[in-house]
């Protein structure tokens, strides 16, 4: 079976493992279980201070970036 081209099968995604336990410790108890965000690292923003921060996406997103 082919895989189809979203974040998840992407070789720029990271997925966070922590996402879920972040959401639940800052008071979302709503969280669905299931999802799963992850970060792409093909185009970091950098900023002035020289910190950078990966863009959140989620394991279904996907963009004309995508690379196996
Ligand atoms: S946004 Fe594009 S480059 Fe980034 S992980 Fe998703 S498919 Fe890959």
């Amino acid at each position: 079976m082919e895989k189809i081209n979203i974040c998840k099968n992407c070789r720029y995604w990271q997925k966070d493992e922590r996402y879920i336990m972040l959401m639940k410790a800052a008071g979302f108890s709503d969280v669905d279980e299931k999802e799963t965000r992850g970060y792409c690292k093909r185009y970091p923003p950098s900023r002035k201070e020289g910190s950078q921060v990966w863009p959140v996406v989620g394991e279904e997103d996907f963009c004309g970036e995508f690379k196996r």
